[in-house]
């Protein structure tokens, strides 16, 4: 970041402006500076500089912009505003709080050339020390602590481009973010407030393999497609099929300590709906509101283009933050189709050659660079920390084969595909058990092993296998009806079906069953198995599929999703499935 480069940045004259893209002669900049464009001072970005033309994406609507008008350069890259106060805060794509713009406009429509530090620089918090006079730090490295809300302790952290050094004053009490806390023996001075250029990433030390999972508390996700934490994920699946309540899910349900949520460019009221909602979220793991370990970011789609384009980097740069901390983070992106097509459309302004369906060449690129980010890290201060990353996907018509969706496809290691059919057919969450898959699977299985059941990768192959079995007879029963199929394959549909209802399908609004932990993912479907196993007993011993399927304890398997006193109620349940079969022979 310290750019030893002292020359004066000249500044330009507006050349032509094509919606969010601005051209400028004159204008002496590097690529990914920050300039400030036309009378109103709109806020932009450079993109290209190809001789005396310097093409700029602007963050804010520029209708009116006009040639001539000035261009002024600010020489730095755009940054985020690193600090306590970033949980419990709504931004925009280029971390302008939503409410402190709003204050200032008066309007729920975000006016032009109105500017906010992304932290509260006025507000003061409780710095509490942890090195003392003379301590040796390095970059990374944690100098004090600060109850930022009250679910998350910030940690105040050497910046990463800070030479170190020995400490020569520290402070204790209440400061702003812009005060010095800490002062080192090359003057440098620390401060709560940190900025970071938000195309770079941050630096870290090696990736690890990710072993421990990022526990959803949703069955099919746990247990049939794992994601790690540092983990990728996408979530592709056409309108109404579910994303969004999957991706509120994750926020409310993960084992993450902090989360961010980037809403990009959905229509905007369904992003109003977010806004609205979140603040109003409990976190289950505290019982404080949610958003005391959130930060969301907001671009509904009446926005301007380019902060839609920012957004995400925004969301990942304000992650590793956290990540330095040593905090587990969860970061969402609903829906990264939409970030996708605000390239496409600045791509196709700058009159780039344009790629598959019109998308930038560079696109594949662009989402690997994103997803890369995240992962499971050994910090530069000695802590550990990951990000998980999971992008939802909304391809036009619910075509995986579109490139946004392909692209992903290559890169993420974990794929929920949401299907439509399920959705109409009310089984939710709608994901696919054909078409998805996690690569995390079999690295994840050890912790389960240990930290479930020994046997859990068995049972849950006996799941898949069972519910392969019912993709391969269903096609036979659309043909000869079921009754045409042997006993053995009829109790086969009997049992894929009891999986289906009672362990893929999960109702994210019923109190209960919203969120399922491991252990109970684990017994409902031993509680099936108990089923199947008898079931084979008996049509063994000649007893008619029929009276098995009529076996009264059965239609109880359904409501095991409900019952919070799941262990006792599952116990008995497979007593009584076992009792009542064998009665039969
Ligand atoms: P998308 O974001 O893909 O357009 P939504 O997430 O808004 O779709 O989901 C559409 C509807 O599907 C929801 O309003 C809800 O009624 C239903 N739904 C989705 N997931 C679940 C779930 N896990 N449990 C219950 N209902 C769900």
């Amino acid at each position: 970041m310290s750019q030893a480069d002292t020359t004066v940045r000249e500044d330009g004259i507006i050349d032509s402006v094509s919606g969010p893209v601005v051209t400028a002669v004159d204008l002496d900049a590097r690529m990914n500076d920050v300039v400030y464009v036309g009378e109103e001072g709109l806020m932009g970005e450079v993109i290209e500089i190809e001789g005396d033309i310097t093409t700029v994406q602007v963050y804010e609507e520029t209708s009116g912009v006009a040639p001539g008008e000035p261009v002024e350069n600010t020489g730095e890259p755009l940054t985020v505003d690193l600090g306590p106060g970033l949980l419990d805060s709504i931004y925009d794509g280029v971390q302008r709080p939503l409410d402190v713009l709003q204050d200032k406009m008066n309007s729920a429509f975000l006016d032009r050339g109105v500017d906010a530090p992304g932290i509260d620089l006025e507000k003061e918090w409780e710095f509490v020390p942890e090195v003392e006079e003379g301590d040796a730090v390095e970059p990374g490295d944690v100098v004090g602590t600060v109850p930022e809300t009250v679910t998350i302790e910030h940690k105040v952290l050497v910046p990463p481009n800070s030479e170190g050094g020995e400490v020569t004053a520290v402070e204790e009490g209440e400061f702003t973010v812009e005060e010095t806390v800490v002062e080192l023996d090359s003057g440098e001075e620390i401060r709560m407030r940190q900025e970071w250029p938000v195309r770079e990433p941050r630096p870290a030390g090696d990736k690890k393999t990710p072993t421990e999972p990022l526990l959803t508390g949703q069955r099919v996700q746990d247990g049939l497609f794992p994601i790690a934490k540092g983990g990728t994920a996408a979530i592709p699946g056409p309108f109404g099929s579910g994303k969004t309540v999957t991706q509120q899910q994750l926020a409310k349900w993960s084992d993450a300590d902090i989360v961010v949520y980037i809403g990009c460019g959905e229509r905007g009221n369904e992003m109003t709906e977010v806004i609205e909602d979140f603040p109003e979220l409990p976190d289950p793991q505290t019982g404080n509101p949610l958003m005391a370990r959130t930060t969301l970011i907001a671009n509904t789609s009446n926005m301007p283009v380019a902060a839609r384009e920012s957004c995400v980097y925004t969301g990942i740069t304000i992650a590793e933050y956290y990540r330095d901390m040593g905090y587990d983070v969860a970061l969402m992106a609903d829906s990264t189709s939409r970030w996708a097509e605000a390239m496409r459309e600045i791509s196709s302004r700058l009159e780039e050659m344009p790629g598959e369906e019109g998308y930038p060449a560079y696109l594949a690129a662009r989402l690997s660079q994103f997803y890369e980010r995240a992962g499971y890290f050994d910090n530069i201060n000695g802590t550990e920390g990951s990000i998980s990353v999971v992008g939802a996907v909304s391809p036009p018509g619910g075509d995986f084969s579109e490139p946004v969706t392909q692209n992903t496809l290559r890169i993420v290691k974990c794929f929920w595909a949401l299907d439509a059919d399920l959705a109409e057919r009310r089984h939710f969450p709608s994901i696919n058990w054909d078409e998805s898959y996690s690569l995390y699977r079999e690295q994840l299985d050890p912790w389960f092993e240990e930290n479930v059941s020994d046997d859990w990768p068995e049972v849950r192959q006996w799941a898949v296998d069972v519910l392969d079995e019912e993709g391969e007879l269903q096609e036979i029963v659309q043909l000869v009806g079921k009754d045409a199929l042997p006993e053995d394959q009829q109790l086969t549909l009997e049992i894929a079906r009891y999986i289906r209802e009672a362990w893929l399908q999960q109702n994210a609004f019923h109190d209960v069953d919203t969120y399922c932990e491991p252990d109970k993912t684990y017994l409902i479907l031993t509680t099936i198995k108990t089923f199947s196993d008898e079931a084979f007993d008996a049509l063994e011993a000649g007893v008619p599929v029929e009276e098995i399927s009529d076996v009264e304890a059965l239609p109880r398997i359904n409501r095991i999703g409900v019952q919070e006193e799941y262990e006792a109620y599952m116990d008995e349940l497979k007593d009584d499935i076992t009792e009542q079969i064998r009665e039969l022979y």
